[in-house]
């Protein structure tokens, strides 16, 4: 036990702290705020706190609970809010009353709650770390493993079958020295990553249904990608677009300090989605961490190791998990204050110097393992960053795309001409798509990475046309160029974007969006035969069947193949005859 000598905003500087470790959690003065031990100079302790410090004064006491900031880890996570100390909002709401009061101890799982176990491991076999001795099933959609703690290795002498709390006893291991009886409970520190058996490559993309993201820049299952956003540009919608239809098992949500009501959009707004799949509500498979800016600093800068280590347990279980930061940037300067405070050496726009090897550590906790008792499960991280202006050479933007495989460049500008997603085709970039091109091939369509390139190249020139455009305007364009004009502005209007809001559209199969481009590209390549013999642009970008192109995206899912034969089938008919006609013209 030590007392506070100096208080500085959510830091402590505590004396007579002797036998305190890094990283220990600590409860600081008599309203015991949560703290954590983040520097020892002799026998004082500097420790970042968690909560308001208004208050708090010198003499007041400090203890120390001899452990590191760990997670609790059990059946009844799903479908919590969180802060960023694994605290329930729900229940600091009831025990405070106001929306969060100070040196709250609440527990994060319910104690009370009784779930049927299923034991599966037999009775005398070897288990250690990891090892899975049964399941309970925790929602409808997620069968919740219960996993062996670290630090217990031996024989299972005993295990039960029934309905428990996770506190009951559920089995008993002899080890060599000693007996451990098991409950469903675990803790894991936060800030080290979960070790595993071995990490993979991963060579098959996250299907999100997002046309613009499966089909042009696709982040892998345990990859990574950095979204930057700026305000409006679409970021909560993309997000929520990724939560439901993603094929990740469990979406974890971390909301670090984004402007408090756009929190408390995703508080109020995340609770009611519906899975579309299942239709049962998507909380179901979600965790939802929660840092108002109106919180302490300290606690924004724990939320990303607690979101991350909370995907971790479950991708031990073997699902895949998509871990959603939003926003880093916030993140980052939580660091950034903590280490203003510590009078430490600042780097980059006073960020400290330790920034990018933080970014770099975070995102590292993505991937696909195979976990210690043989599952394979995956972490994606999809972080998203705010730069001020948005202007991404700064230092945590700099950071995160060093570390991360893909860019999904969000643009106010299209988000203004109401192009969503406002994903610029021309910024972004994915570097997962040479390692997808086999999963394509097999999965998609042998043509579909040539098709992607094809149609991506289209993109660019008609980015470069448009230039030209400006300066001497379309009708300068010979016709072929001009078809090309046409083709650009079918794959950006009637492929890439998509309306989140329209309840066919929201969700395109792959299937659908091979089909989609296919035809697209089938297009362009008829108008520009066309074009060389010699049909008017005009003519062409006046088809009538540009007009089943752009309802594509009302094809009803399981009708796509034979919609699109009937698109092709038109695409066919209105060029024969147009080149007959003009055949005839030129006769
Ligand atoms: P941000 O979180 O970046 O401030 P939002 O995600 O709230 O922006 O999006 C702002 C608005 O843009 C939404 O209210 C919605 O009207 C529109 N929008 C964004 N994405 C889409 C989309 N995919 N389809 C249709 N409208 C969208």
């Amino acid at each position: 036990m030590g007392t506070i000598e100096k208080i500085a905003g959510p830091l402590v500087v505590a004396k007579q702290m002797l036998g305190s470790n890094m990283y220990d959690v600590v409860r600081v003065g008599d309203a015991k705020l949560i703290g954590e031990v983040i520097q020892l100079r002799k026998d004082k302790a500097i420790i970042q706190v968690y909560e308001d410090t208004t208050g708090l004064r010198p003499g007041e006491t400090v203890t120390t609970t001899g452990l590191p900031l760990s997670v609790e880890l059990a059946p009844g996570i799903l479908g919590k809010i969180y802060d960023g100390v694994q605290r329930p909002l729900d229940s600091i709401e009831k025990k405070s009353g106001s929306f969060i009061g100070k040196g709250i101890e609440v527990s994060p799982l319910d104690k009370k709650k009784k779930w049927k176990f299923t034991s599966t491991a037999k009775k005398g076999v070897h288990i250690s770390e990891g090892s899975i001795i049964g399941h309970v099933q925790e929602t409808e959609l997620i069968k919740h493993y219960i996993m062996v703690p670290k630090g217990v290795e031996g024989t299972l002498e005993r295990i039960k079958e029934g309905s428990f709390t996770i506190e009951e006893e559920i089995a008993v291991v002899r080890g060599k020295s000693k007996s451990h009886s098991l409950n469903m409970i675990q803790r894991r520190a936060v800030r080290i990553p979960q070790g595993f058996k071995s990490k993979f490559r991963s060579a098959e993309p996250l299907v999100t249904g997002q046309r613009v993201v499966d089909t042009f820049f696709p982040v892998a299952k345990g990859g990574t990608a950095a979204v930057p956003g700026p305000f409006g540009s679409g970021k909560t919608v993309i997000q929520h677009q990724l939560a439901k239809y993603s094929d990740a098992d469990i979406v974890v949500y971390v909301g670090c300090g984004e402007r408090g009501n756009e929190m408390t959009e995703v508080l109020v707004e995340f609770p009611h989605l519906l899975d579309p799949k299942t239709n049962k509500p998507l909380i179901e498979r979600t965790v939802l961490i929660a840092n108002t800016s109106n919180m302490p600093v300290a606690a924004r800068e724990a939320s990303i190791y607690t979101g991350i280590t909370l995907a971790e347990y479950f991708r031990d279980m073997g699902y895949n998990i998509a871990l959603m930061a939003d926003s880093t940037s916030r993140w980052a300067e939580a660091m950034r204050e903590m280490s203003a405070r510590l009078e430490e050496m600042p780097g980059e726009e006073a960020y400290p110097a330790y920034l990018p090897k933080r970014l770099a550590e975070f995102y590292e906790r993505a991937g696909k393992v195979e976990s210690r008792n043989g599952k394979v499960g995956s972490i994606t991280v999809i972080g998203a960053v705010s730069p001020a202006g948005g202007d991404t050479s700064e230092p945590v933007s700099q950071g995160t795309l060093r570390v991360t495989k893909v860019f999904w460049a969000l643009d106010a500008s299209l988000a203004s001409s109401r192009h969503f997603p406002s994903i610029n085709w021309l910024n972004s970039y994915s570097l997962y798509l040479g390692s997808f091109h086999e999963w394509y091939v097999k999965n998609v369509g042998e043509m579909f990475p040539e098709n992607r390139q094809n149609a991506m190249k289209l993109l660019q020139h008609e980015a470069e046309l448009k230039d030209i455009v400006q300066l001497v305007g379309a009708d300068a364009l010979p016709d072929t160029e001009r078809v090309v004009l046409e083709v650009g502005r079918m794959i950006r209007e009637d492929f890439l974007r998509q309306s989140a809001f329209d309840q066919i559209d929201a969700y395109t199969s792959l299937e659908k969006q091979k089909l989609m481009l296919d035809n697209i590209l089938y297009f362009g390549k008829r108008a520009d035969e066309a074009a060389k013999r010699g049909v008017p642009a005009d003519k062409i970008t006046s088809m009538k069947v540009r007009g089943e192109i752009s309802r594509m995206k009302e094809w009803i899912e399981k009708d796509a193949e034979a919609s699109a034969k009937k698109v092709r089938a038109g695409i066919d008919a209105e060029f024969d005859a147009l080149v007959r006609e003009e055949a005839v013209a030129a006769k």
